[in-house]
């Protein structure tokens, strides 16, 4: 057994759990309408037969006022009960196990009827809440009482009480948010109460033989949250009122420390929960950032936590735990923690899929099922869109052969590795040299194909995924070589000076800028090196576990420059953002919008800043001015009348991304 702990079985008294996997809370969209919910049955059954010990759903709320946002899932009535069966009814035809998540947003209730302990707006958010009135509160307790009794009723094998993440009973717990001088406010006690009612009164309706987790916000990251002995307190109130099991909750929603992306450390958070231990006789959870089992193995090894929790690493790989059982963990397609495929999805009301799984909330529709015309299939060029083509037809049968003139598989991804912060794109790139290997592709490194070539395999179908080529920008000077642009820094390591101009602030000049500034290692690597850098407090001495954050200085000064109005990195996507903005503010980079490149010369770049002339001193100028597509071999194949499929940036370079290409290269090799 490679990994004695996650699989030994967890003894819950009514029921024991085959290992210590807890597939955690994340919403999908799925759950937001009734019509879907063949998908979601779909989606976790695909799940519980990977092997996970136990699930939970997307939050689900207990009432309208609840509501995440306007008519989401909601489990409030009789008649909802038949959709939720179609979940239980799948799962457990798997073998599987499955809590339903009682979440009431609260304040962050995307809609007009939200309410709070008091009338304070959240900062993320457009709607003031209205303040419950005490009965309003007593009748809120009925609402997740109910909601848990129908949960059980639907066939749910328990439920879990989100108390975290700044939610509802979260924002009655801080005085952050609960100014009420009734019995639900006041002092520590009285802010506790309304999280202590909801779990005695549910498990005296539910019974004990029903799983109940309440979700414990440990380290609440933001002004006004609970200080460590207040957390302890309720942590046992919890438990005597009757909760199974305690999972851990990291950082409000509108904290502004990064708690789940790819910058942040695996296992960053593992050690709250482990201060928790010894405190409470049941089982504890610990969260965040655990994407392998190795390091969910150490945490339980280390006595941190009885189970860990993860939500997107099982989007990723529905397969994990049954591959980390057979002792195949190489062959786990890993959550890269980039957000760009679930959360941001979710943030932009769409559904929720995975940037490396596209199949991810699409199980009933994008299918890989075994061809029945096996053909002989060239694809050209190994980045993330050829790869995921390549390694998909061949899973059906296909015989493929793919080609990429570089020495190794990997496209841009091989770039994008180097970044501080996105060292998890090694593990893609290790993921996709088993998975090509696993299904047979013929794989030919170093090999650039051209026409003639392709011409003489007689192939049935090319597919050119060819990437793309960085654009060049032309200005006086721009043929200096101190104008460098992003291969050069990623690609060809040229030395580069210490104060740096870099023309253009999408994606790859907010990670070059990154790459410059951060001096190695990275951060990423040393918990608490990353903690010190945003103020986390990790003796838990401070209320909320915050500090003064201790940036260190930067290895370069940076101006990241674009032509259009207004700040640079407003386009990047939402969840992420603002974490590299801040990552780049913390190093003094300046970023600047509206500047027109005149020339570069001995003094440095000249510019126009909001039509003010100014010369910037800089040693060098690194252009990462967009992309376009590399189409040549697209336009000679065709031209030469092979049947030719043009996928990922070879197609569009215009917005492309790793999302689009692994999409685009799975679509296309299921229809082929
Ligand atoms: P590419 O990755 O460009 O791959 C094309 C491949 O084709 C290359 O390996 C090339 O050598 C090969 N090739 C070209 N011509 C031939 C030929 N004639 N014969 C054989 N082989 C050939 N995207 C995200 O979604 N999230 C991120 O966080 C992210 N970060 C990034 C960071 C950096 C620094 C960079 C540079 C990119 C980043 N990207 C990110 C973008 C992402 O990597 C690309 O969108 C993606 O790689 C595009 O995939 P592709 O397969 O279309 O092309
Ligand atoms: P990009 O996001 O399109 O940004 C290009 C930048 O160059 C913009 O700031 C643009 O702003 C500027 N620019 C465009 N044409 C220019 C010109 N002729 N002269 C000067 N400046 C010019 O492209 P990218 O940064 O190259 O990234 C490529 C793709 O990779 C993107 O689609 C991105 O989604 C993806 N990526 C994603 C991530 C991620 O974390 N999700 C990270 C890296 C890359 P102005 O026009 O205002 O100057
Ligand atoms: Fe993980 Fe990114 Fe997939 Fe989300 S989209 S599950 S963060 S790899």
């Amino acid at each position: 057994m490679p990994f004695p702990q996650l699989f030994s079985p967890l003894d819950l008294g009514h029921v024991t759990l085959p290992n210590r996997i807890l597939m955690g809370s994340m919403h999908t969209g799925l759950e937001d309408k009734a019509s879907d919910y063949d998908k979601l049955a779909a989606y976790f059954a695909e799940r519980a037969r990977g092997g996970v010990g136990l699930m939970v759903t997307g939050g689900i709320a207990p009432s309208i006022r609840g509501w995440l946002k306007p008519f989401g899932g909601r489990l409030s009535m009789p008649w909802h009960k038949p959709r939720h069966r179609k979940v239980t009814h799948a799962v457990h035809a798997e073998g599987g196990r499955i809590c339903l998540q009682i979440l009431h947003a609260g304040r962050y209730g995307y809609h007009p009827l939200s309410v709070a302990p008091s009338k304070i707006k959240s900062p993320i958010t457009p709607f003031t809440p209205r303040a419950l009135s005490s009965s309003g509160v007593r009748t809120t307790i009925g609402d997740f009482v109910r909601c848990a009794q129908l949960a059980r009723e639907a066939g749910y094998d328990g439920v879990e009480v989100m108390g975290s993440e700044g939610y509802l009973i979260n924002q009655f717990i801080a005085a952050r948010t609960n100014r009420r001088t009734d019995a639900w406010g006041g002092d520590a006690t009285g802010r506790m109460r309304l999280a202590i009612e909801i779990v005695q009164r549910t498990r005296e309706a539910v019974g004990p033989d029903f799983i109940l987790i309440y979700r414990l916000s440990m380290l609440d990251l933001v002004e006004g949250g609970q200080d460590w002995g207040e957390i302890v307190t309720l942590a046992k109130a919890i438990e005597a009122a009757g909760a199974s099991i305690i999972n851990t909750g990291i950082g409000w929603h509108e904290a502004r420390i990064p708690t789940i992306v790819t910058s942040v450390p695996r296992a960053a958070f593992a050690w709250v929960t482990g201060k928790l231990k010894g405190e409470v006789a049941i089982p504890l959870i610990a969260t965040n950032r655990i994407n392998m089992p190795e390091v969910a193995e150490h945490i339980l090894a280390s006595g941190d936590a009885d189970m860990v929790s993860m939500a997107r690493p099982l989007l990723a790989d529905p397969e994990w735990a049954n591959k980390a059982r057979t002792g195949h963990s190489e062959r786990i397609n890993t959550c890269i923690a980039c957000n760009q495929a679930c959360l941001d999805h979710v943030f932009k009301n769409q559904r929720a899929s995975c940037l490396v799984n596209p199949r991810a909330c699409h199980e009933t529709e994008l299918r890989i099922e075994p061809t029945k015309t096996p053909r002989r299939i060239a694809v050209v060029g190994a980045g993330p869109a050829g790869m995921a083509c390549a390694s998909t037809l061949a899973e059906r049968g296909h015989d493929v052969t793919l080609y990429e003139k570089a020495e190794e598989i990997g496209g841009q991804f091989n770039y994008a590795k180097q970044i501080p912060g996105k060292e998890e794109f090694h593990e893609t790139l290790r993921y996709f040299r088993h998975r090509l290997g696993d299904t047979g592709v013929n794989v030919h490194l170093g090999q650039a194909a051209d026409v003639t070539g392709l011409s003489a395999g007689h192939y049935d179908d090319v597919v050119v995924a060819t990437g793309i080529t960085p654009r060049q920008v032309a200005f006086p000077g721009s043929d200096d070589p101190r104008v460098l642009n992003y291969l050069d820094v990623l690609a060809r390591h040229c030395q580069i000076g210490k104060k740096v101009a870099i023309i253009g602030a999408g994606g790859i000049g907010f990670d070059v800028a990154e790459f410059l500034v951060e001096a190695p290692p990275s951060p990423t690597t040393n918990i608490p090196r990353w903690a010190s850098q945003w103020g986390v407090d990790m003796q838990l001495s401070q209320r909320s576990g915050l500090q003064t954050a201790q940036p260190e200085s930067p290895a370069r000064a940076i101006w990241l420059l674009q032509r259009s109005e207004g700040r640079p990195g407003a386009r990047l996507n939402k969840t992420t953002g603002w974490v590299h903005r801040a990552t780049l503010k913390a190093k003094h980079a300046i970023m600047l919008g509206n500047v027109h490149y005149q020339r570069f010369d001995d003094q440095g770049l000249h510019v126009s800043i909001n039509d003010v002339a100014q010369i910037l001193p800089v040693d060098n100028v690194v252009i990462c001015a967009g992309q376009e597509p590399n189409r040549r071999l697209a336009d000679d194949l065709l031209a030469a009348g092979i049947k030719t499929h043009v996928i990922g940036g070879a197609a569009v370079a215009a917005e492309l991304d790793a999302k689009r290409a692994i999409a685009q290269g799975t679509a296309l090799a299921c229809r082929l």
